[in-house]
């Protein structure tokens, strides 16, 4: 996978993917991921980017024709012609791990990082195949959420993680994950449940499966109408909904 993030403040960006795993990612070749500076595809001598708005108001919005000539540019190096262009965007749709799955599947993303009071519509209504938030709260810049969809979704390439992994983390079927322990079996008074010491594969497995329901049901309830369960899973469900009326 490739990914182009387009940017006015690309150090904003550097520090993400110079660490860790997604950093091993990319020494790996799972992903390329460069950091393009918007700057470099203006024409006039103060490299700018930005302008004040028609009908007036406060704030400044970036040019159309910098972001149109390198999304073209990036796009036509990359040679595939199948680009998904992506600008990040306070009225996007809600970022989630589907979303971040559905992009894990592209070839090549390029993501538009706003700035100031945000980006010329003309780019929005025809230069954009999607627009993602990731919350309903409002960023000085893009960076930072770009910075997290790339990382959800370089996470679920192939190679990245051990597929067992992923498949039982939040979110996969719709459900949380389940509470994790480490040594000591005893930290202040407070004990690692017996059966994850028990060695018995069978019933750790089952354990962590209906902490997952009984997690998701305690706080994200609204998951549970898209999680496939099995009849124990679903009979122990009921029980603790019960329990809950009482
Ligand atoms: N004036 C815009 C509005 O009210 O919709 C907000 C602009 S915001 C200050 C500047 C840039 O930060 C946006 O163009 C966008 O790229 C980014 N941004 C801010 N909040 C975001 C969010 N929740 N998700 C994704 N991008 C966001």
């Amino acid at each position: 996978m490739k990914i182009d993030l387009v940017t006015i403040f690309p150090g904003i960006l550097e520090g993400p993917f110079r660490e860790s795993m997604i950093k091993r990612a990319v020494d790996r070749g799972l992903v390329e991921i460069n950091l393009v500076d918007l700057r470099d595809y203006t024409r006039d001598r103060h490299r700018q980017v930005d302008d004040t708005p028609y009908g007036g108001g406060y704030g400044m919005i970036l040019k159309p024709e910098p972001i149109y000539e390198a999304v073209e540019d990036l796009k036509s190096k990359s040679g595939s012609g199948t680009a998904r262009v992506i600008l990040l965007t306070p009225q996007g749709r809600r970022f989630n791990q589907d979303a971040a799955r559905e992009l894990s599947q592209e070839k090549h993303l390029i993501m538009i990082c706003g700035r100031y009071e945000g980006v010329d519509e003309r780019v929005r209504s025809t230069l954009v195949d999607d627009e993602i938030s990731i919350g309903d709260y409002v960023l000085t810049g893009g960076e930072l959420a770009a910075a997290v969809v790339v990382d959800a979704v370089v996470r679920l390439l192939p190679g990245f993680i051990a597929e067992e992994a992923a498949a039982n983390e939040s979110f996969s079927e719709s459900l949380l994950e389940h509470p994790h322990y480490t040594r000591p079996p005893v930290f202040r008074g407070m004990e690692v449940p017996s059966v994850l010491q028990s060695g018995n594969h069978a019933e750790i497995d089952r354990w962590r499966r209906m902490q997952s329901v009984k997690r998701t049901y305690e706080r994200r309830p609204d998951l549970l109408e898209k999680a496939r369960l099995l009849p124990d899973e679903k009979a122990y469900l009921e029980k603790i909904e019960k329990q809950q009326d009482k």
